[in-house]
């Protein structure tokens, strides 16, 4: 039987319960145990595979297809482990499965309500991956702020919990802010004491209590939070702002967090932890030798959220460089044939993103020409792979009304198209091609190069892709097809063979870049920005842009 341990949320959003959680595990992981972490959303989109990346961030996807929040990408990048559809659930999947039931006649007779038909789902579901004898601990993040109405039923389920589970198999930990008012210079505990109250409120007494703060708590602030919300005051847990996420396990052990956790988990057996390797990754994250500076083309760069797996691969793949990869925003609405020398001048390599829709193609095209004529470094993905076929055919090819089905449905030459399985699908929820799919690499490619296999497996998330009537008159003009899905014929990865570094990838490997495993497409794009960094280019000047977005 696994132990479960439930992180809830005070005061407000965005305090990095994700990133704690996550902490947490690796610290538990560290020492020996088997550890996974799932989140429960509020939400009623049954998942945010609908959201718009303004709204919820970047949508991240599972081995097994699902479209989870972009917290399971923490998980996964922190415990070098693949998370499920199990390890993302919402109050609209909860619900969806509840009425499924009760048309099929499941509750015939019974009034269904939120407690106990809908609070019993939560639990159920709750309960699941602890099941399967494959985990001592399993970690529940529950989404939201204690306080939402929305969150209350999942509070309710974990209060049941409390009780229904042995004393030694259940822990809840409360994270909440303790913020600094500067006029008084004193940090403050009142919305901490509110918080927990309010949790009390609900019958759920945490016995952890983690408190986000810009200063440190002192001894005195710690036994105060202790006594007014019912801790011991070793269960009061310091979480300062860190210089990066990846330095919060460290810090947590500092704190003796996971050693609070095993005693109150009646765990005896565990051995010290080991953080050799991942020391080792934060050393060369905190001081690198080298750096590179990599254009990132998209039109979500308002919100960092977005590509949050891209800019951590970034991290992972600059760590294994020794180098600081600095990631510079374009948004890609605001490059023209006329502004591009100036916007993208000084850059050492350049990602072209993924997205839906029309808005700022056309920059990523010109962006995508750019770096095929000054053959700077270039990685395009899903989108930015379809991009850099639309540039091909237009500009080398000479096919100027190139174009993907998606931007201009009735486009004369459909150089990307929707996949044929696609065309009868009108549902959209959870419809794309989804996760992980085998893709066959040739020889003698820098696909090759890069992954030193015949076969791998990526993640997907997309409907269109490259239509393959076209795909000799690209070949024939130098950009081939190094990766393929042999049972679908479905092209997966394209390169330009007279260009140093040119490749997009209709898959995702943002989304399987670990601390331990940094994916390497990445490791290979930063090398070769290091190689073009290198050189002496004396005629570049970085643009006011850049410089703006570097100081
Ligand atoms: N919109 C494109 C498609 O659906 C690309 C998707 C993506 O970049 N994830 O094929």
């Amino acid at each position: 039987m696994a132990k479960y341990i439930f992180v809830t949320g005070g005061v407000t959003s965005s305090l990095g319960k994700g990133i704690i959680a996550a902490s947490l595990a690796k610290l538990l992981q560290a020492r020996g145990l088997k550890v996974t972490i799932q989140k429960f959303d509020p939400y009623i989109n049954v998942d945010p595979g609908t959201l718009n990346p303004y709204e919820h961030g970047e949508c991240f996807v599972t081995e097994d297809g699902a479209e989870t929040d972009l917290d399971l990408g923490h998980y996964e990048r922190f415990l070098n482990i693949n998370t499920s559809q199990a390890n993302n659930v919402t109050t609209g999947r909860i619900y969806q499965t509840v009425i499924n039931r009760e048309r099929e006649g499941d509750y015939l007779g019974k009034t269904v309500q939120v407690v106990p038909h809908i609070t019993d789902e939560i639990k159920r579901r709750m309960l699941l991956l602890g099941q399967k004898d494959e985990y001592d601990i399993v970690i529940t993040e529950i989404g939201g702020t204690v306080g939402d109405i929305e969150s209350l039923p999942f509070i309710e389920a974990v209060r049941q919990l409390q009780w229904e589970l042995p004393e030694e198999d259940c822990l809840i930990m409360h994270l909440t802010l303790v913020p600094y008012l500067k006029a008084a210079k004193e940090l403050k505990t009142k919305p901490t004491q509110q918080s927990v109250k309010l949790m009390s409120a609900n019958g759920v007494h945490p016995d952890i209590i983690v408190c986000r703060t810009e200063h440190p708590l002192n001894d005195e602030i710690k036994r105060k939070i202790a006594l007014f919300c019912n801790v011991k005051t070793e269960a009061v847990i310091e979480s300062a702002d860190a210089s990066t996420i990846y330095e919060v396990p460290i810090l947590m052990l500092r704190e003796k967090l996971d050693l609070i956790v095993l005693k109150k988990l009646n765990i005896t057996q565990f051995a010290e932890a080991d953080l050799t390797k991942w020391k080792q990754f934060l050393d060369k994250v905190r001081h690198p030798a080298k750096k590179v500076t990599i254009g990132l083309i998209g039109k979500y760069i308002e919100l960092q959220d977005a590509y949050k797996s891209i800019l951590e691969s970034f991290i992972h793949a600059g760590s294994v460089n020794d180098c600081k990869v600095y990631v510079v925003n374009v948004h890609s609405e605001n490059i023209t044939a006329e502004n591009v020398d100036e916007k993208l001048n000084g850059l050492d390599g350049l990602l072209v993103a993924p997205g839906f829709g029309f808005r700022g193609i056309e920059g990523k095209i010109i962006a995508v020409k750019f770096a095929r004529e000054k053959k700077l470094p270039f990685f395009g993905i899903c989108l930015g792979m379809q991009m850099a076929a639309i540039e091909f055919a237009r500009n080398v090819l000479n096919i100027s009304d190139a174009n993907s089905t998606e931007m201009e449905a009735d486009t004369p030459n459909p150089v990307i198209d929707m996949m044929q399985e696609q065309k009868e699908i009108s549902m959209k929820g959870g419809t794309m091609r989804l996760g992980s799919y085998p893709c066959s690499i040739k020889e003698r490619t820098l696909a090759f190069e890069i992954y030193k296999t015949n076969q791998i497996f990526e993640r997907h998330r997309h409907r269109w892709e490259f239509n393959n009537k076209y795909l000799a008159e690209f070949e024939n003009a130098g950009m081939i097809a190094s990766g393929v899905n042999d049972q679908t014929g479905l092209v997966e990865i394209m390169e330009i063979n007279s260009h140093p570094f040119f490749i997009g990838v209709q898959f995702h490997p943002e989304l399987k870049s670990t601390v331990e495993n940094p994916h390497p497409i990445f490791v290979h794009f930063i090398k070769a920005a290091k190689t073009y960094s290198a050189k002496d280019y004396p005629e570049t000047i970085v643009s006011e842009n850049i410089a703006s977005q570097l100081s």
